[in-house]
């Protein structure tokens, strides 16, 4: 089997010196084995950390890219500005971002394409809302987030994070979760063939030490998206350490 793969989302949180602390810490209580472990820090705590992170079982990833390699972007990070600084994963479509700034599906895939192209793995983030779930239409949704958010020949990694659960402390229950996953590795078969056999899948919204567990446990949950736990230590290894 391969390995698991948990993700630390820190979103907008914390100084370097917050960020040194819990790497620090985190590197301390790893288990000598276990899954692969990728945290997110701002932006501006990427260069820090990477030197901190360097050899270490702890792989580093944004929360976002641009689509293109430079240019008049006022604000904006390339793919090729993170590979530089030893980044190898980037999140991309969260729903915060798709929600806050407008994010559409072929914004992320065009973000997904130019994140590949410079060497980075794209977390692409799908999920439905509460009352795209409550009025059925949570399958729909997804499918459709799927054709239009991951590029042609996609191989990076689908995180489910149904927005309802992200940061409410309700987590979707196992058969929610379950029947989700069956359903996206359908689809992902339906619109990419054999190579949607193998696509890794993780799960997001609100994933804890005590959820752990039994979610990672739930067939095709390849690993997990975590935010607020991630940034908790004793959190975060208990996390790491529910994961195979
Ligand atoms: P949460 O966030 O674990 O705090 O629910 C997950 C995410 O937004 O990736």
């Amino acid at each position: 089997m391969t390995r698991q793969i948990i993700v630390g989302n820190w979103k907008m949180n914390g100084t370097s010196r917050d960020s040194l602390a819990l790497v620090e810490a985190l590197l301390a209580g790893l288990p000598a084995t276990g899954p692969d472990i990728v945290t997110c820090p701002p932006f501006t705590q990427l260069a820090l950390l990477a030197d901190k992170l360097k050899g270490s079982p702890i792989a580093l990833g944004a929360q976002d890219c641009h689509k293109d390699v430079s240019g008049a972007h006022t604000g904006d990070i390339s793919p090729a500005m993170l590979t530089d600084l030893g980044v190898s994963y980037v999140i991309l479509g969260h729903s915060e971002r798709r929600q806050e700034h407008g994010e559409l599906d072929e914004t992320v895939r065009e973000k997904a394409v130019a994140a590949t192209k410079a060497g980075l793995t794209p977390i692409v983030c799908i999920g439905e809302t509460e009352d795209q779930r409550e009025a059925g239409e949570h399958f729909d949704t997804l499918g459709w987030q799927i054709k239009g958010s991951l590029p042609d020949n996609f191989s990076g990694i689908l995180a489910y994070e149904p927005i309802w659960a992200i940061g409410t402390g309700r987590a979707a229950t196992e058969d929610e979760i379950a029947e989700t996953m069956k359903f996206l590795r359908e689809e992902l078969v339906r619109q990419f063939g054999e190579a949607g056999k193998t696509l890794r899948i993780l799960y997001g919204g609100s994933v804890n030490a005590k959820n752990a567990a039994s979610i990672l446990s739930i067939t095709d949950v390849a690993g997990a998206l975590v935010g607020g736990a991630s940034l908790n230590v004793e959190a975060f290894l208990s996390i790491i350490g529910a994961a195979s």
